[in-house]
């Protein structure tokens, strides 16, 4: 995969003379929507996305102002890395006043995981943050990204009576539905239909006209002053659990050096086996400082720790309950949690696995 970084900057101005338009930045990371084919190899590579409107003359006729930027490094998302998403923040912290909303371009492969980790680094947001991509290279005539990016455009600039942004919260938009980020999975990688949210309902519908679903999406705050973190630990693992895992499998993903943090990746309701050598090595991670976090296989449903006899221990040994996040968030969730909270003391122990408990953004549904 090449990388190209982008200098050019486009300002598209709205069209209606007796109305103040919105204002949008868009903000190009890479992924297969800016991608064209190469002619002498056959893959896809990144396209000068200064020149878009030569895909979408359409931009010109909408009536908000939009202005365009690249990230400092144009990328496939499966090169996705926390330090993007701490650029993707600051970008937004550094142009917050001068812009209504934020339209990010990004690959599907981790756009899932980049919206988690927006709605937990950017607190106290009020404005709409919409990410979106494509499926087909908007080079390509039958491509889905211009109904994904248009369309994510005007939910982005969507006011209602009191002019307030209608979707003040971190969304993924594709393929007709808008899903709140950090519920949003993509679990298609060839259909158009590439993300779902197992756990919380569609936030909007796109057909003839836009249907918000508007007691699910986050309400929006006044006089609230957006609040960036960028202290992200990346020092956690994913455990994913399957009959016949070994001890020396376990232990080298507990022991790993560094390690401060496991997403325990569990069978139906946060179900693990009950063999005592596993208890044992969980209960001595626990017992170094692991913060460890139960999260179900099943994409649908919750966590329920107690529910059965084989989660009814992990919840003694410290695990906390993920209840109903996606594994993208959880993932995400731990680094934020943990770059927050340095030590790793009895108290500071305490303070983590409540963090980890409570709802941060919306991303999981506790009883
Ligand atoms: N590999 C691409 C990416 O995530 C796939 C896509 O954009 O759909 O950047």
């Amino acid at each position: 995969m090449t990388t190209q970084p982008l200098t050019h900057l486009t300002t598209i101005g709205g069209s209606q003379p007796d109305k103040v338009p919105r204002s949008v930045l868009v903000i190009y990371t890479g992924g297969t929507f800016g991608m064209v084919y190469e002619l002498k190899t056959g893959q896809l590579i990144p396209f000068n996305f200064g020149q878009v409107l030569d895909f979408l003359p359409e931009l010109n006729r909408l009536n908000f102002n939009i202005t365009i930027v690249a990230t400092s490094r144009i990328i496939d998302s499966a090169n996705m890395t926390p330090a993007v998403w701490v650029e993707l923040a600051q970008l937004i912290e550094t142009n917050y006043g001068q812009y209504d909303s934020f339209v990010i371009l990004h690959g599907t492969d981790t756009m899932a995981y980049t919206a988690s980790a927006l709605s937990f680094m950017l607190t106290d947001l009020s404005k709409p943050v919409i990410l979106t991509g494509a499926q087909l290279p908007i080079g390509v005539a039958r491509s889905d990204a211009r109904e994904n990016f248009l369309t994510a455009l005007e939910i982005a600039t969507a006011v209602d009576e009191l002019q307030q942004p209608v979707v003040p919260e971190v969304c993924v938009y594709f393929n007709s539905v808008l899903l709140r980020g950090n519920r949003s999975t993509k679990r298609e990688s060839v259909q158009f239909n590439a993300f779902v949210s197992e756990n919380y309902p569609t936030l909007a519908t796109a057909g003839v006209s836009i249907d918000y679903n508007s007691p699910f999406i986050q309400p929006y705050r006044t006089g609230q002053s957006l609040v960036i973190q960028t202290a992200l630990d990346p020092n956690i693992a994913l455990l994913m659990l399957f009959p016949g895992i070994t001890t020396a499998v376990v232990d080298a993903i507990l022991s790993t050096p560094g390690l401060r943090g496991v997403a325990l990746e569990t069978f139906g309701a946060g179900n693990a086996p009950t063999d005592g050598w596993f208890l044992d090595a969980l209960t001595k991670a626990a017992g170094r400082g692991l913060l460890l976090m139960n999260v179900s296989q099943c994409a649908g449903g919750r966590v329920v720790q107690g529910h059965y006899q084989t989660s009814e221990q992990l919840a003694r040994i410290g695990v906390v309950s993920g209840a109903d996040i996606t594994l993208e968030a959880a993932i995400v969730k731990l680094m934020v949690v943990l770059g927050q909270e340095p030590g790793h003391d009895e108290a500071a122990m305490i303070r983590l696995r409540t963090r980890l408990a409570q709802p941060m953004a919306g991303e999981m549904s506790i009883d």
